[in-house]
């Protein structure tokens, strides 16, 4: 199965990223995609790294100008951290899409980056306005997540989760173990579950996941290896509530990720795939 990162995950790097990053000033820093390619970065205080769902946006400073570096993973990008001395591998120098280094040595790199993008703080809006809003933010905005959950009723309670305009960083796995545990298919109309329910059920296991270091991304309460979820990963496998084989198909209908959806018959009756 391949782990797409999520809310949470990305939430992590963050504080990984201000580890290592806030508070220094570059002493060098370049952007290797064209639209930035000149950009030079040093002299830049880094204040921090925030998030919005699974958008990272790092905040740098200088003489009152105020930048922001906006990254997304997607499926493959990664921000790798050297200590002082250390140096990225040869193999992995062409992948290098944003390259930051502080005044005490220590590296940040995105690797493989698919979204490098340099711009004024006061614009983040244009790269993240359109999400909903975010799980993970302190003043997260549970009615209005709710309000725009149940905004269509007949959209599949699978494809509302995934949809970051609808609230922000749920990825795949949160969104099919979510549909478990409010025990309903991944395919039954949004009209038919208790949006409010869901909302709060999504916060929390999020928050957790974020926060617990034992707990990230464990779903069933079960730490050990291949027992973390319910669903996600378990094509074929006996349901650990009931013993129904766990079912999955390739994709979300119009999901240009074309992920997987799990799901579990007996557990989650409604709609199938096909509906
Ligand atoms: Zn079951």
């Amino acid at each position: 199965m391949v782990a797409v990162p999520e809310g949470d995950t990305i939430h992590r790097l963050a504080r990984r990223l201000d580890g290592a990053l806030a508070g220094r000033v570059l002493a060098r820093g370049r952007l290797d995609v064209p639209a930035h390619a000149t950009a030079d970065l040093a002299g830049y205080r880094v204040q921090g790294t925030a998030t919005h769902g699974k958008h990272l946006l790092t905040r740098l400073s200088r003489e009152g100008e105020e930048l922001t570096l906006h990254t997304h993973l997607r499926m493959d990008g990664e921000w790798a951290l050297l200590h002082p001395g250390r140096t990225l591998p040869r193999r992995v120098q062409p992948d290098v899409r944003a390259l930051l280094v502080t005044d005490e040595g220590r590296t940040a790199a995105a690797l493989r980056m698919p979204v490098v993008e340099l711009l004024r703080t006061a614009d983040e809006h244009e790269v993240v306005g359109h999400l909903g809003p975010d799980l993970l933010h302190g003043g997260f905005d549970a009615a209005e997540a709710v309000r725009r959950l149940a905004a269509d009723p007949q959209r599949p309670l699978v494809a509302a989760l995934l949809d970051q305009r609808v609230m922000a960083g749920l990825g795949n796995l949160w969104a099919n173990e979510l549909c478990y545990l409010s025990g309903v298919s991944p395919w039954t109309p949004v009209g038919e579950v208790d949006a409010r329910r869901v909302v709060a059920r999504a916060a929390r296991a999020l928050r957790y996941s974020a926060a617990s270091p034992a707990g990230y991304q464990v779903t069933t309460g079960d730490t050990r290896p291949g027992r973390s979820h319910w669903v996600t990963g378990m094509a074929g496998e006996p349901c650990r509530r009931c013993g129904t084989t766990v079912q999955v198909v390739a994709e979300v209908p119009g999901d240009p990720g074309r992920r997987r959806t799990w799901w579990c018959p007996h557990c989650q009756p409604g709609p199938g795939p096909d509906r």
